[in-house]
């Protein structure tokens, strides 16, 4: 996968998330969004990879788990994470593959969506498709989030801004295509500014304003609870 993304990503998962992740203790959605990040970032992907040796070798010590349990073999969340979206979509049949029509069907036919999340987009999308969040800004929501946790694909028009809102729990963001920025305030400082491959986490207590950059911005998203809008300051 190395060599498709000529920039490495500026932000990644913090170390708690990546620690995590290797254990395979990630819920779905946040899962998702670092096996994707890991797409675009060599230097997460050598790290997880270490960690889930680590991992492996910490459990050669405990009792033997029982026989069809995977080894730990650097890309085992990854194939978990695949292998559980097609037992959800096939019953049992091999799923087909994921083309750039099953993309065609949400309009993102045209972008270079990496794995694992170009599968979970194609097999999770729910039915009911685009929703606004926004003016310029959709959403698609995909069903593999325990309520009032939201996972989804964020759409956002050139020059587009979502409006100032509270976090009441964490967001994960991963930056699919173009890049967005927070406007500078008292909460964000400067602002940040976020480019395809970029993973950010956002705490609970995290109050911003987001701006699509020049050519729009494709995300992935993970809420751990639905943002709360804030009144426009008078
Ligand atoms: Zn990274
Ligand atoms: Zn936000």
């Amino acid at each position: 996968m190395s060599g498709l993304y000529h920039q490495p990503p500026a932000h990644h998962p913090p170390e708690d998330i990546l620690v995590s992740y290797a254990a395979g203790s990630l819920r779905e959605p946040e899962a998702l969004a670092v096996a994707t990040h890991l797409a675009y970032c060599p230097a997460c992907r050598r790290d997880s990879a270490l960690l889930e040796e680590v991992g492996g070798v910490l459990l050669a010590d405990l009792p033997p788990a029982p026989a069809d349990t995977p080894a730990a073999d650097g890309d085992g969340v990854l194939e978990t994470l695949l292998s559980r979206i097609d037992e959800g979509s096939a019953e049992g049949a091999t799923p087909a593959p994921v083309t750039a029509n099953s993309l065609a069907e949400w309009g993102l036919e045209g972008l270079t969506i990496p794995e694992p999340l170009r599968s979970y987009i194609a097999r999770t999308a729910v039915r009911t498709g685009w929703i606004t969040l926004a003016d310029g800004i959709e959403a698609l929501r995909l069903d593999i989030a325990q309520p009032p946790a939201v996972a989804e694909i964020l759409r956002m028009r050139p020059g587009s801004v979502l409006p100032t809102h509270r976090h009441p729990d964490q967001e994960l963001i991963l930056v699919i295509q173009g890049r967005f920025t927070e406007e500078a305030s008292a909460w964000t400082g400067p602002g940040g500014r976020f480019s395809e491959g970029d993973l950010s986490e956002f705490d609970g207590g995290t109050i911003h304003t987001v701006v699509a950059g020049d050519d729009g911005c494709v995300c992935y998203r993970m809420l751990a609870q639905p943002v709360e809008r804030l009144e426009a300051e008078a």
